[in-house]
């Protein structure tokens, strides 16, 4: 198995474009997002878009190299007969570099389990493929005050097979499934302490490589709540839906 290979410079901010934006749609949104956002050499920007519209936004971020494109998911196998799905050797073959694994409407709408995820990393990497492994606590489980056990417990299957030196080329999302797509948003300080958690699992698990991973926050964030969820301690970046399927929007929440 391969590390993948990935510089990133913090903040990081992530648009996740779920099953919207088809290719036309997507030339579109990168035509106005390019002329209004210049590169900048101390941020990176990431677009998950639908993998059938990968080649158009790869085709029109040519110039911008520096922008990185990922898909949303993929299958644990290389090849073979499951229809309708995707391997991690096909997306790096279209020319993703990362990858979601364990998105929470992977996790909670597609069923998909904590030992899955772990298989989904483990192939994204062995491809050369950088994962975000997606983390997150559901509503009721926050209640009965479960939040860092359901975090450090997918934190642990998404990761278990990998080495410690191999952790270090991942990135991992706090996102709190309560917050997604709700308009409710977690205060930087909830954000913070779990970010805090999550970074000294990380640690745990894979001491000095552990410290290196970025950890991104996601759910709900928009142009006036960035600045103070990337100002809050333990904050990598953002992994942002809705408010990243508008242009305009989201060259104000990357300018942050
Ligand atoms: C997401 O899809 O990862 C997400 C955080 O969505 P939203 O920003 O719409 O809550």
């Amino acid at each position: 198995m391969t590390g993948a290979a990935h510089e990133v410079k913090t903040p990081i901010f992530a648009a996740n474009w779920k099953m919207n934006s088809g290719p036309t749609e997507s030339r579109a949104f990168l035509r106005t997002f390019l002329a209004r956002n210049a590169r900048r050499p101390d941020r990176t920007v990431m677009f998950f878009p639908p993998a059938l519209s990968l080649a158009a936004v790869r085709d029109s971020l040519r110039e911008r190299p520096d922008i990185l494109v990922g898909v949303q998911n993929i299958h644990w196998e290389a090849k073979g007969a499951f229809t309708g799905e995707n391997s991690a050797p096909i997306a790096k073959d279209a020319g993703a570099t990362h990858v979601l694994v364990g998105h929470s409407e992977r996790r909670h709408v597609f069923g998909e389990t904590d030992e899955q995820t772990g298989k989904k990393v483990a192939a994204a990497v062995a491809a050369g493929l950088t994962p975000m492994l997606c983390v997150g606590e559901k509503l009721e489980e926050r209640e009965r005050g479960e939040t860092e056990a359901v975090v450090v417990r997918q934190l642990r299957a998404g990761l278990a097979a990998l080495s410690n030196a191999q952790i270090a080329s991942v990135l991992i999302a706090y996102e709190p499934v309560w917050a997604i797509g709700t308009g409710r948003t977690a205060t930087p300080a909830d954000a913070s302490v779990v970010h805090v958690a999550t970074r000294r699992e990380l640690t745990s698990i894979a001491g000095e490589h552990g410290a290196k991973v970025p950890i991104l926050y996601g759910g709900s964030v928009n142009a006036q709540n960035v600045r103070a969820l990337l100002d809050a301690p333990g904050v990598d970046g953002v992994l942002v839906g809705g408010a990243s399927l508008d242009a305009e929007g989201w060259a104000t929440i990357v300018r942050s």
